[in-house]
Order: structure tokens, then C-alpha cells, then sequence
């Protein structure tokens, strides 16, 4: 492989089967020969990125099954999809028009996201200028951000930006639409770091008052694949002078990586955003190293799309979590993709008799469109569009817990009270 290929999409990642970080870093190392992966330009590189998604979208043909490879055509408007001719094509029109134009969108962001490899996404941030209840959504969260159109100028002018387009294989859209593809990526790098902190806000944490552990329940390849020990920094721009915070990402498919280095069993250092990894399940890590204090007890546990409503077989996975969580009444905040998996998480949570605190649209989602990758005709999705809060046991399903209540005040503090703007679960569920 090209030493000067400075990253790959997860998209290559997941179609070569390189999960690991050790493999990619020894792709990008050279370690491998080229020959191992079929990579050895930039040329290639977006070549093979873009054969994932070669299949035609209304019989589902993959080239090989075609007489000729090559005859599968792209549909000029969103050179997303693709074809095995004009009569699957017109076939499909009526029902891809309702979409082709987001496509666009998340056809130009997956080739875009490679700057977040090159390092030029996201550009450099500041403390913030407002305080961080003041921020209610990206709008705000831009506008404090100086010299933003010459930050996202320069992007657009960048080296990494020029060598995108002389390899991609498409037409250099024009410099206001990557404006655009870059604010998406930038809300999608920074949507993580910002949900947590408003899941501190939400449960009246303080980050000001003393050092916090956050645990990052269920993490896999899609929170620490490439992830750097920097990337949770934001939290330290929102939260000026705090007193230090851990995050610990734990999960089975923890990513081995720069960021795979043991939990904090002191405080996490004042002023910094510390990130640690434990690879395995959550009630293990809670056993071998929360038990015996070889890491901090939690303020705060987050899972971003835990997805544990999907199927019985992942419910079953979870459920020690799901319990634990409820069972030791930490503050947990979930996110989900979209409205459909918001009720269906709802639904479990309320069998599972936990105590719902509040949920709501995410003013923190990411506000990159994402595709489903097998049928690309389907509303866009959004990386933790929605949330939920959790804390304890329904107070009704536990015998003797009187206390709940006042506990519960406690923990809501004199933050705004954001979970509640999302309704009651009786109103959510009717
Ligand atoms: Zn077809
Ligand atoms: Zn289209």
C-alpha cells in the first residue's frame, strides 16, 4: 500500500474485513503489501470505497452477475445508486426520487469523511463563549465558533481536499455544497462528546465540582475505531475549569488503538478529558474492575445506539447491563437512530420496569445522513437523533423504595430540565 495514504473509510475497512486497528495500521504502515488489500493509489482507494455500494438498487444484481461487469450505471442525479440498466432503473424512479436528493448528500459526506483521517475535520475550536445551557443545538454551537468561513475555506482549499477530487472518480461539487459536507461532519465528530455533556446537564452533574468517570456502554469499531486521545476534547471547551473527566469505553468490539490503555483508578487529571478502553462485556468490567475500585463507579453511563430492541438475541446480550444499570440506579443516557427505534427502546425499558427520567429529539444529533446500505431507497438516518434517560427502578415496581423520589430531585439539581421536555412515557407510548 501507498505509505502516503493517510487513512481509509470505515466503509473500506468493513468490505476488506479490517476491523481491527492493528490491521489498518499496518496497512498504513506498508506492513502489508499492497497486494493484501488491492490498494496501492488514492485512485484505488476511493475505487474500492465505491464498489461496496456497485449493486443495482432495484433487482439487487451484483456486477458479477451481470454479462458485463461494467454496464452498471449510476444515477446521475445522486451518483449514489446504481443500475443493471434503464429498465430496472426506470423501475425504481418512482420510488427513489423521494430520496435521490439526500443521497447526494450522503454519497458527498462518505467521500468527505476521509479528511477526518487526513486530520483536517474538525477544524481547531475554543472554549466556549456561552455558557453551555446557553447552546441549545449546531446553530448555536456554530455561532460561536470565530472565524468559522475562513476555518471552512481553508478546509475546502486544502491539499487533502484537492487530492479527494482528482481520485474520487466524480465531479468536484462546488466549494458551497462541501461547505456544507463539512458542517456535517463536523456536528457528526462532535455529536458524541456533546451528548455526554448533555447528558451531565440533563442529570445536574457538575463537571466543575469535582472529577467525573463516564462510562461508554456497548463502544465498538464505531466509537474507537481511529479514535485519538484528543478526540472527546470538545467536552473541555463546553465545560471551562472542570475538574477532569474519564471517559471509558467499554464493549466486546473495542477497537485496540491509541486510546487502549487502562481505566483511571485515580481521578481523571483537572482540566482534561482522559480516554481509557476495557474490551468486554459491561457487568465483567463492573465485577473485575468497579467492584475492586481498580476503576472509578460512574457518574454518568451513556450507550449510543445500544440497539438492544432489534432482537431477542441482542436484548439478551444486554440484559445483565440493562439491569445492572437499573439495579445500582446510575444516571444512563441512551441514543438511538430514529423515532420507530426510540418507541421500540421505550417499550423494553418499560418492561424491564426502569425509571425513564425523560427522552426527546437530540439537539446534539449528528446532522450527517446516513443510508441504509443495503436498500438505499429509505428515509436517511441520523446518529443519535433521539435520546432517553434513565435512573433506577420505576418506583411503583420496587417494594420499600420510598426514598426514590427524593433521590431523584437531588440528582436533577438546578440544571435545566431538559429530559423533561421530551414528555412522559405515558404520553410517548400512549
Ligand atoms: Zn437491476
Ligand atoms: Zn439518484
Amino acid at each position: 500500500m501507498d505509505r502516503n495514504v493517510p487513512g481509509l473509510s470505515r466503509v473500506i475497512l468493513q468490505k476488506l474485513n479490517m476491523k481491527s486497528y492493528e490491521d489498518y495500521k499496518s496497512a498504513m504502515d506498508g506492513r502489508k503489501s499492497g497486494s493484501d488489500f488491492g490498494i496501492r493509489t488514492y485512485f484505488d482507494m476511493f475505487q474500492k470505497m465505491e464498489d461496496t455500494f456497485k449493486f443495482c438498487a432495484e433487482c439487487k444484481k451484483l456486477p458479477d452477475a451481470l454479462p458485463d461487469p461494467k454496464s452498471l450505471r449510476r444515477c446521475k442525479r445522486c451518483q449514489n445508486v446504481y443500475y443493471c440498466g434503464v429498465v430496472c432503473q426506470r423501475a425504481n424512479w418512482p420510488l427513489h426520487k423521494k430520496f435521490c436528493k439526500k443521497l447526494k448528500l450522503v454519497a458527498l459526506d462518505r467521500l468527505v469523511e476521509w479528511l477526518i483521517f487526513t486530520g483536517d475535520i474538525p477544524f481547531p475550536t475554543e472554549t466556549w463563549t456561552k455558557p453551555a445551557w446557553d447552546v441549545k443545538g449546531w446553530e448555536d454551537w456554530f455561532s460561536m465558533q470565530e472565524q468559522l468561513e475562513e476555518k471552512l475555506s481553508a478546509i475546502v482549499a486544502g491539499r487533502y481536499m484537492t487530492l479527494l477530487w482528482a481520485n474520487a472518480g466524480k465531479p468536484r461539487p462546488e466549494d458551497r455544497e462541501l461547505c456544507e459536507s463539512i458542517r456535517r461532519l463536523v456536528t457528526d465528530f462532535h455529536s458524541r462528546p456533546l451528548t455526554i455533556g448533555l447528558g451531565l446537564r440533563l442529570f445536574g452533574i457538575n463537571p466543575l465540582a469535582r472529577p467525573l468517570t463516564v462510562h461508554v456502554v456497548g463502544a465498538s469499531h464505531v466509537e474507537t475505531l481511529n479514535t485519538r486521545p484528543t478526540d472527546y476534547d470538545e467536552l473541555t471547551w463546553m465545560f471551562p475549569g472542570h475538574q477532569g473527566m474519564e471517559m471509558v469505553m467499554v464493549g466486546v468490539d473495542v477497537v485496540d488503538g491509541p486510546i487502549m490503555r487502562p481505566p483511571l483508578a485515580m481521578p481523571a487529571p483537572q482540566g482534561r478529558v482522559y480516554l481509557s478502553s476495557y474490551k468486554g462485556l459491561y457487568h465483567d468490567f463492573w465485577e473485575s474492575h468497579v467492584e475492586t475500585k481498580l476503576a472509578a463507579r460512574p457518574d454518568l453511563v451513556v450507550g449510543f445506539h445500544p440497539g438492544f430492541h432489534a432482537c431477542p438475541d441482542l436484548l439478551a446480550g444486554w440484559l445483565p447491563t440493562l439491569l445492572l444499570l437499573r439495579d445500582y440506579r446510575l444516571p444512563v443516557l441512551f441514543t438511538v437512530y430514529s423515532e420507530q427505534e426510540l418507541k421500540a427502546s421505550l417499550q423494553i425499558l418499560v418492561e424491564l420496569e426502569t425509571n425513564i427520567v425523560g427522552y426527546a429529539n437530540n439537539p446534539f444529533a449528528s446532522l450527517r445522513p446516513e443510508q441504509v446500505y443495503s436498500s438505499p431507497n429509505k428515509a436517511p438516518v441520523y446518529c443519535s437523533s433521539h435520546y432517553i434517560a434513565l435512573l433506577g427502578a420505576e418506583a411503583s415496581a420496587v417494594p420499600g423504595a420510598e426514598g426514590l423520589e427524593d433521590d431523584y430531585d437531588d440528582c436533577q439539581g438546578g440544571e435545566p430540565r431538559a429530559a423533561a421536555e421530551g414528555g412522559s412515557i405515558a404520553s410517548g407510548l400512549g
